[in-house]
């Protein structure tokens, strides 16, 4: 039960003209889990790498509980970090693997062998015991990397993409056993991901990382409706940034002048709305309602997103299949932008 506090960390390498990770500042409750989501190169693991003590920061601090853990030594953290390449003990078995952390910390044979047997269970693996780790699959040895962080029962476990190395099926079933184990266990979980789908599921809270900086550290749902910046709104799959100037009440630009949300800023600015929240308009809103003709139709199986033009402008909108059934390109439809969906940055 730890609540974990990181304050400040910056991290430059000998020799690097800009900093890997460059002032990060979070706060971890205890039993949640946070994901650090970025593209490669952003950080993520120098991060991880100084919350367990295999890396010295520049500055900032590390805190659990609200004590500096910087001159603790990794093994007195109580810290357990998973890589993505999850370096099991190839001469050992997996009851071996899994049972390795309470056999260095002394723990009775009999005592081992009954929390060796809960957490295969637990990690439903439970014969497989007595193989080695190279008669496994991917993701069976995933799973027993997890079944043996997680036997020690850390203050905080951390996660560094474990879930890159398998295939699409595997990762949706992991994602599930993850959550579930941490949630069950209460373990402050800190998840290094650059994939966005992975971070808004599995994650109570998502920190965005581009460029070593932190851009956003919120609920997931909150990167979708209110992004702090056209970078961060891309990352979460954002398309439409249309500049203009706020008067707090409306937005004027290329697409005329459109009703704003309570509580819009005013000034100049850039107008976002999710592909998503486009709506094919039946013609009778009151507002917000535009003439778009279609410039291109991309069907993705569930959805169809949708090149529009609208007043010489680039929309995309990824609507129901069978909403725009009977359109084709060149033709022209309304569209509503439901005030509500509207963000301005
Ligand atoms: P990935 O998703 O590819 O693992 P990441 O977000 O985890 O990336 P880091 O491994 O933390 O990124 O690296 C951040 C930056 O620091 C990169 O530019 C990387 O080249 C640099 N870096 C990492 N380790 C070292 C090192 N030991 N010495 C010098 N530079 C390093």
């Amino acid at each position: 039960m730890t609540h974990v506090s990181i304050k400040e960390l910056t991290k430059v390498y000998p020799g690097a003209e800009a900093p890997a990770l460059d002032r990060l500042s979070l706060e971890i409750p205890t039993g949640e889990l946070t994901a650090l989501l970025g593209p490669s190169g952003c950080g993520k693991t120098t991060t991880m790498k100084m919350i367990a003590g295999l890396l010295e920061p520049t500055s900032g601090d590390v805190m659990f509980d609200g004590r500096s853990v910087l001159r603790d030594k990794p093994e007195n953290r109580g810290v357990v970090m998973v890589f993505q390449n999850y370096l099991l003990f190839p001469y050992m078995s997996v009851a071996e693997n899994v049972g390795f952390g309470l056999k260095m910390r002394k723990i009775d044979p009999a005592e081992i062998s009954r929390r060796v047997g809960e957490m295969l269970e637990l990690v439903k693996l439970p014969h497989l015991g007595d193989r080695k780790p190279s008669a496994l699959s991917g993701g069976q040895q995933q799973r027993v990397a997890l079944a043996r962080a997680l036997i020690v029962q850390p203050n905080v476990l951390l996660l560094d993409e474990p879930l890159s190395n398998l295939d699409a099926h595997l990762r949706f079933e992991m994602r599930d056993l993850i959550r579930s184990l941490q949630q069950e266990m209460g373990i402050t979980t800190i998840f290094v991901t650059h994939d966005q789908e992975e971070a808004v599921v599995l994650a109570d809270r998502v920190a965005l990382i581009l460029d070593g900086q932190m851009k956003q550290y919120d609920r997931a749902d909150v990167f979708y409706k209110r992004p702090v910046d056209e970078a961060t709104a891309r990352f979460f799959g954002g398309h439409n940034f249309i500049p203009g100037t706020s008067d707090g009440h409306s937005f004027e630009c290329a697409l005329g002048k459109l009703a704003l949300p309570a509580g819009a800023v005013s000034g100049t600015g850039r107008l976002t709305f999710r592909p998503e929240n486009v709506r094919i308009g039946s013609g009778q809103e009151q507002e917000n309602l535009l003439t778009a003709q279609i410039a291109d139709i991309i069907y993705l199986g569930t959805q169809t997103r949708l090149k529009l033009i609208v007043c010489d402008t680039e929309v995309e909108a990824v609507v129901n299949p069978n909403e725009i059934e009977s359109y084709g390109v060149g033709d022209t439809l309304p569209v509503h932008l439901p005030r509500t969906t509207l963000w301005v940055i």
